[in-house]
């Protein structure tokens, strides 16, 4: 293992179950990235966006000090996620290769801009382009690079959906990808952060239930979309797992 860059790592931690895409359920070691090229108004991991919560954060983490840490969390677990942030704004090349070599299967999370060439390592890549209610345009172009350079069994697409028009746009990046055979499509009803509920001088089961409701109540308005709807015959609804469960908190 040759001498890197060091990355500003936000969070390591595990084994916990993944909650959301493909591997939903299985357990997984998580690696969080900090930074991003995009600002979506409802990011619920803004301590992994903002450059001075990225700065007070994060600790600057090569490959090796990454290994450690993830063997001292799990000597066991050989699945990790790495999320962010957005991943690609990093070379982690090298990183996702020396855990190849170490026997783990590497899922990676990403908005898919920009492209990086190490995503073809991944064995599971869940590109997750933003959605208009996110306030962000995609790139789609560097969307087009990903879905023509990852294999399509290694490849998962995942839209948040908050409302209508980000439904329609859904239904749009399927229609651009009809015949690119990628075979996992998911929606994920939009889970509104926890800040944005007026739930903090409540106590803190009657907060959770809250929070529950409107990740169900928009799971089931999906799912009515979804069945009357021909053109997303292709996609499953999953709402976060985790966030079901554990409500809007970190490492879990
Ligand atoms: S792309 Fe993801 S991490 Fe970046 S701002 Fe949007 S929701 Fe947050």
């Amino acid at each position: 293992m040759g001498e890197e860059k060091k990355f500003p790592i936000i969070e390591i931690f595990g084994p916990v179950l993944e909650g959301e895409g493909e591997m939903v359920g299985t357990q997984t070691m998580f690696i969080r990235t900090g930074g991003c090229n995009s600002r979506c108004v409802w990011c619920d991991t803004l301590y992994a966006v903002l450059p001075s919560l990225v700065k007070k954060n994060g600790t600057m983490m090569d490959t090796s000090e990454i290994l450690v840490k993830l063997v001292e969390l799990s000597p066991i677990c050989r699945t990790v996620t790495i999320s962010g942030g957005n991943p690609c704004i990093h070379e982690l090349g090298n990183l996702v290769h020396t855990l190849k070599e170490c026997g783990y299967t590497v899922l990676v999370e990403t908005q898919g801009d920009p492209y990086r060439a190490w995503l073809t390592d991944c064995d599971i890549v869940t590109l997750s382009p933003k959605p208009p209610s996110s306030g962000e345009k995609t790139n789609l172009k560097a969307l087009d690079q990903c879905v023509n350079s990852i294999e399509d069994e290694c490849l998962s697409m995942k839209i948040v959906v908050f409302d209508n028009v980000d439904y329609e746009y859904a239904m749009m990046i399927r229609e651009r990808y009809r015949s690119a055979g990628i075979t996992s499509w998911f929606l994920q009803p939009g889970t509104t952060r926890a800040i944005d509920l007026d739930v903090f001088n409540e106590p803190q089961q009657s907060a959770i239930d809250q929070y529950r409701s409107i990740i169900l109540d928009r799971t089931k308005e999906v799912i009515e979309m979804v069945i009357a709807d021909p053109r997303a015959a292709d996609f499953r609804v999953m709402p976060q797992l985790h966030a079901l469960i554990f409500g809007d908190v970190r490492g879990v």
